[in-house]
């Protein structure tokens, strides 16, 4: 195994060496962004769409990120290609940078910027078939008025305690409601549920990040004739609906099968969560930018 690059701020460094300052804000206070991708085939999917997010939620904190959209872009796959990758998870981060032990972000002269490309640890393809078991927990998702779920930033606690509290309770992953009882996401997951054929999914204003795969699934729901809304529900929803299912990067399309101890579905894996499974891995390998255009080239004639 050659050594692992890691683009830092302007440069490839190897593993080893890529190492920030413990005065960026990013790690005294969680100030910064991110974003998590992944790239199938040398294909990094909805490329874009992960680019818009990030520069979205620097907009949102009022974090300058020091390159054009299009540069960025470049890096990313230039990070792809210096390491050799072909299926890879990627985590691009953006930090406030150094400033001093005060909060002060305008103190931070410097965004870090950080790209990681790592060959991919898949799920094991057990949890595919067996599904997912959910707790719902007692802590609430972030309020839109706090910390808004939309912004993607580096400040995860709210995530990190419902994880801990769902492995406590048992399970696999922590069902996440919001301030008002309503279903909001998981804690690194959208949901979906699935009741007599509709499919339904939580507003993102409700408290849920605006996932990629969430939307892209969204697209293959209505390019396949199902009937999607999105809609409010509650844990009662949830506890009686016919299919369950979970969206991330790193997860895909993933089935719940267990809530609160209540079985979905006799503890199978629905029709429609296969369905889209299916057709989520059939394009992963083409919406999105391609790394090696030339390889796809030659393969084709
Ligand atoms: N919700 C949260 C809180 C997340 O961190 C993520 C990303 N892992 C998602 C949902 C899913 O978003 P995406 O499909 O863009 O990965």
């Amino acid at each position: 195994m050659g050594s692992q690059w890691i683009y830092l701020s302007g440069e490839y460094v190897k593993k080893e060496d890529a190492v920030v300052s413990v005065y960026d804000h990013g790690f005294l206070y969680g100030d910064g962004v991110f974003e998590g991708i992944r790239a199938y085939s040398g294909n990094i999917f909805k490329l874009d769409d992960h680019l818009n997010r990030l520069y979205e939620s620097a907009q949102s904190i009022m974090l300058d990120i020091p390159y054009a959209k299009e540069d960025f872009e470049q890096i990313i796959v230039n990070t792809i290609r210096k390491n050799n990758l072909e299926d890879a998870y990627i985590r691009v981060v953006v930090s406030r940078g150094a400033g001093n032990l005060g909060l002060d972000p305008t103190l931070c002269k410097e965004p870090r910027v950080i790209v990681i490309a790592e060959a991919l640890a898949l799920y094991p393809k057990e949890l595919y078939e067996q599904g997912l078991k959910l707790a719902s927990v007692a802590s609430r998702r972030n309020r839109p008025d706090v910390l808004p779920p939309q912004v993607k930033s580096l400040n995860y606690l709210n995530n990190i305690l419902v994880k801990l509290e769902s492995k406590q309770a048992g399970a696999d992953e922590a069902l996440m409601l919001n301030d008002q009882g309503y279903v909001a996401e998981c804690s690194g997951d959208n949901i979906f549920i699935v009741k007599n054929g509709t499919i339904f999914t939580p507003p993102v204003y409700l408290g849920a990040l605006e996932g990629i795969t969430r939307n892209a699934i969204i697209d293959l729901a209505n390019e396949n004739g199902y009937e999607l809304k999105e809609q409010p529900f509650t844990r009662h929803d949830v506890y009686t609906a016919d299919e369950v299912f979970l969206t991330g990067t790193a997860a895909e399309v993933i089935p719940v099968v267990e809530v609160d101890r209540r079985s979905i579905n006799n503890g199978q894996i629905g029709d429609i969560t296969k369905h889209l499974l299916a057709e989520f891995r059939r394009i992963v390998t083409t919406d999105g930018v391609q790394c090696y255009p030339e390889k796809n080239k030659s393969d084709v004639k």
